[in-house]
Formats: C-alpha cells, structure tokens, sequence
C-alpha cells in the first residue's frame, strides 16, 4: 500500500534560541552561552518531521517578505515538504523567542506575525482532495483551524489535532478531529483542570480521562509525557483502552520541539498505513532521538537514521 497524502495547516516561525544555565526569574538579566537563528514553527517542524520520516507532505501556511520566510521556505522544502501553497504576506514572519536551560528544558514566547493572516480562505477544500492525514495545531486563528478540519473531514482523511498551545476549541472542531494530541498540561487545561494520573499510575486510573476526552467527542488521545514516554488512549478499543509507550533512554540536550516530531512522525505512519498504536511506538524513537541534538527541524531524524536507531 503507498502512502497517502499528508496536509499540514498552520504556522511557520523563526526560532530565536538562547541557550543559558537557567532560566531568569521576571525581572532578572542573565548571561547566556551562545545564541542561534532557527527555522521552526509547529506546523513546520511537523511537516519537516513527517518529510524526513518518508511522508509525502503538502504545507499550508503564511510567512513575510522578509528573510526569515526565505529560511523558513528553504528548511521545509529541502526536507522534502511542498511548500508551493505557502502565502507571502506584508506582515513579518512569526518568531519565537526560545531559553533552553542546561537540563534542556524550555520556555518560549512566540509573535504569529504572518501566521495570523492564515484564513478558512486559504483552506479551500480542493487543496485537501486525495489527503490520507491532515495535522492542525493551535498556532493560527482557530477558525482556520477549524476551516482545515472541516476540509480534511470532508475529504475522507484522518485529522490530528496537536493542541498545543493549549487554547479552548469548539465542540464542532473536537467532533472534527480524529486523534487528539496533547502533552499532560495540555490535557488536564482541556479537562477543566482534571488532574491527571501519575505517567506511571496503573492503566485503571486512565479510565477517567477516557471517558472525559470521550465525552468531548474524542476518543483516540495522545498524551505525551515527555521523559516519562506517551499514551494512547482509545475509547473505541475496549481490549486495550491504553497503551503505555515507554520512552526511548537517551541523553536529551534539548527538547524543544520533540512534541512536533512526535506528531510528524505519527503523521507519516498513519498515512503509511500503520495503525494508531504502532504510529506512536514510531513517533516516540523519532521524538527521543529529536531530543539529542540542539535545535529543531535540523535535529529531526530521517527514516533511515530511525531504523539504524532501533
Ligand atoms: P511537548 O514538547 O509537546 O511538551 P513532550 O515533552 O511530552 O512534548 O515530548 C514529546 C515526546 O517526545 C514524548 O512523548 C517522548 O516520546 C519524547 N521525549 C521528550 N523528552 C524526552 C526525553 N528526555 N527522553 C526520551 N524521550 C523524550
């Protein structure tokens, strides 16, 4: 079977990334070791993610006239993704502001820029004609999202929601999405503040969650937990309603975006054919292995990086 078509709809950004021992306190100014120019943005990470881990990827997004949209279309399209439907507006490119503390952890502020002139306009339904996957993130206007949704629905695809970051959705786009992807914060924000089991609590305690992310319409969940590995919760499978992922032991410098190779990577191999399940077993070694190197998009691995991994 060859591998169906995946549309990824959403943001671009420029990656400003410094890298420090810690993050400041408000207030406080500290000294960082080294600073870097990047090409990022959810949507363009996961199109990247997807790309090197052999999907066929079509990007619809917007960036500026500026030279941050040159790099942006640069990265995407030598990774492989098709980025002829990729608007050029007046607004600047969108940038994101990134500190990664020597444990490699993170804190960002983005500016969208040309992401918010992103419309339901440019989500015309024939750009979604013969899609397998469509994957949508919460980096642009959340009617374009919507817009995307409606229009991979309707095209027989599979949509995937990355929540992220985190803002309410409308019913209609939840009943939209086929498979939510989400960190623990981000589920418990969506939950009303539920709390959520311990990454390591007995499958039983998930059943909570289950039936709450049902309730909203959703029953295939991916919760990424990130050192603590990923679950699949499935409402619709009543043999193994979760599956725990353990992670992959590495030595992580840097996790940005690791979230964004996950979700490429689930992307790929739904559209290959595989099933839920396998899609994250896959998605969870491309993200671990997304985590070793600095940066994101560059630090992405290749199918064939991948299976010298495992
Ligand atoms: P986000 O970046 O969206 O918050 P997570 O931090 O949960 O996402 O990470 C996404 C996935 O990346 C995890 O589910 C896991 O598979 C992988 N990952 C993240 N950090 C590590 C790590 N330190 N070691 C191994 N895998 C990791």
């Amino acid at each position: 079977m060859s591998a169906s078509r995946i549309i990824v709809a959403g943001s671009l950004n420029a990656d400003l990334t410094i890298y420090t021992e810690r993050l400041p306190s408000p207030g406080e100014t500290l000294h960082g070791h080294g600073f870097a120019v990047n090409p990022g943005g959810k949507s363009a990470n996961q199109a990247v993610s997807a790309a090197k881990l052999g999907g066929a990827v079509t990007l619809l997004g917007a960036v500026g006239q500026d030279a941050n949209g040159e790099m942006l279309l640069a990265s995407t399209s030598s990774a492989g993704v098709d980025v002829s439907s990729v608007k050029r507006v007046a607004e600047p490119t969108g940038v994101a502001v990134i500190s990664v503390d020597a444990r490699g952890e993170n804190s960002i502020i983005i500016s969208a820029g040309a992401n918010a002139t992103l419309s339901p306009a440019d989500m015309a339904p024939a750009l979604f004609e013969g899609a397998g996957v469509v994957c949508l993130c919460l980096e642009v206007p959340l009617e374009t999202v919507q817009a995307a949704a409606q229009a991979g629905h309707d095209a027989g695809a599979t949509v995937l929601l990355n929540l992220s970051p985190y803002a309410p959705i409308t019913t209609e786009l939840a009943q939209l999405t086929d498979v939510l992807l989400v960190n623990s914060h981000e589920a418990s924000e969506f939950l009303g503040g539920f709390a959520m089991p311990a990454a390591d609590a007995p499958v039983d305690e998930w059943r909570g969650a289950i039936e709450k992310f049902a309730g909203r319409g959703l029953n295939k969940v991916l919760v990424t937990l990130g050192a603590a590995g990923s679950l699949v919760l499935d409402s619709t499978n009543s043999a193994a309603p979760v599956v725990r992922i353990a992670p992959t032991q590495v030595n992580a410098v840097d996790t940005t975006g690791a979230g964004d190779a996950f979700t490429g990577g689930v992307a790929a191999r739904l559209a290959a054919g595989d099933t839920l399940v396998a899609a994250a077993r896959y998605a969870s070694v491309a993200a671990a292995l997304a985590t070793t190197k600095k940066g994101t998009q560059a630090a992405y691995a290749t199918a064939a990086e991948l299976s010298s991994a495992e």
